[in-house]
């Protein structure tokens, strides 16, 4: 049975961007790969430590973001927390052995964020070599990614390929994949940016899935539009109307339609009326599993309990390979 993989960072809270582009897919993927393949979702919670972080913050991020996979319906799948799997760490030192500086400096995150600032944490320059691990632990030949990740998974195979041919032969060289995405959702404030969870929790234009009716409903009135006095003014034109053109789409992938729409005030109504539909059962769903933390904790050290079955032998490969063992 293959192996599909993809992580998360908690490095904000999760959005209908989230939701629209990339968890929902996931969740009607599970299903379709039934018996055909096995989903590993996980949280890289260590990917979330490469810039200041609170640590308070970050743990209330990972039980929100936990619990919030389990409310969109993940639960087909082995859900995970990278840091509960230790051997995500263990491989990344073996790789960081194996990888190249030039390489590591040719990191856009790096180049963009961290090069020649002295305070820069040494894990933002060595991160894609964890990603790396995380990639290769799990034998996965496809990695289903958009195409702002397709640096990493080079990045993995370059190493998986000079570790192969230094060492032997212990990794399954990955390729990236890039299957058809969900909506891509723009940020309502400045929809010309994609709408993020690393935008800030205040941000006025990130819709968060725990958003309550009237802070969507906000959140949308204030949406950015045009001025556009025509005869026909909701249309979508993502040249020339971004932000409305954002708002049809929103309320398609909601499940509404635009059609006969004649004004931005209906039309804002109604993206509000999709939105808060899509939330309402997630937000329920999710108030129950708040209130059995139980439930979700072992439902993540079962998941992790199994990413260990699956990974150890691969780090215990690589080890001996490279003569620890
Ligand atoms: P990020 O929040 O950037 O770490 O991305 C996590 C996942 O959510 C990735 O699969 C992204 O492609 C997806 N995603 C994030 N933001 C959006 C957005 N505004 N619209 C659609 N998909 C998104």
């Amino acid at each position: 049975m293959i192996r599909r993989l993809s992580l998360l960072t908690p490095s904000g809270r999760l959005t209908l961007g989230n939701l629209l582009g990339a968890l929902r897919p996931m969740a009607e993927g599970q299903h379709r790969a039934q018996g055909r393949a096995e989903c590993f979702y996980g949280l890289s919670d260590l990917h979330a430590l490469t810039t200041p972080h609170d640590p308070a913050v970050l743990r209330e991020r990972v039980r929100e973001m936990a619990t919030l996979l389990l409310a969109v319906g993940l639960d087909d799948s082995t859900l995970f927390l990278q840091s509960a799997v230790p051997q995500h760490r263990g491989l990344a030192y073996l790789l960081e052995c194996v990888a190249h500086t030039g390489e590591l400096n040719r990191m856009i995150q790096f180049k963009e964020k961290g090069r020649g600032v002295d305070s820069t944490r040494a894990s933002l320059y060595t991160y894609p070599v964890l990603m790396a691990a995380d990639i290769l632990l799990y034998r996965a030949p496809e990695i289903p990614v958009g195409e702002d990740q397709r640096q990493h998974v080079e990045l993995a195979r370059d190493v998986a390929l000079r570790f192969n041919n230094t060492y032997g032969g212990v990794f399954t060289v990955p390729r990236a994949v890039h299957p058809p995405t969900g909506a891509r959702v723009m940020d309502l404030a400045d929809p010309t940016r994609k709408m993020s969870k690393s935008a800030g929790d205040a941000h006025p234009g990130s819709i968060f899935l725990l958003d309550p009716p009237d802070v969507v409903r906000r959140k949308v009135g204030r949406a950015v539009t045009d001025s556009d006095t025509g005869p026909d003014p909701v249309r979508a034109d993502r040249a020339a109307k971004p932000g409305v053109t954002n708002l049809i789409e929103i309320l398609e992938a909601c499940g509404g339609s635009a059609d006969g729409l004649a004004s931005y005030g209906g039309l804002k109504a109604a993206v509000t009326e999709a939105v808060v539909a899509v939330l309402e059962p997630i937000q329920k769903r999710y108030a129950e599993l708040a209130a059995d933390q139980a439930h979700v904790t072992s439902v993540y050290a079962a998941g992790a309990a199994r990413c260990q079955e699956v990974t150890a032998p691969v780090l215990a490969a690589a080890e001996a390979a490279i003569g620890l063992a």
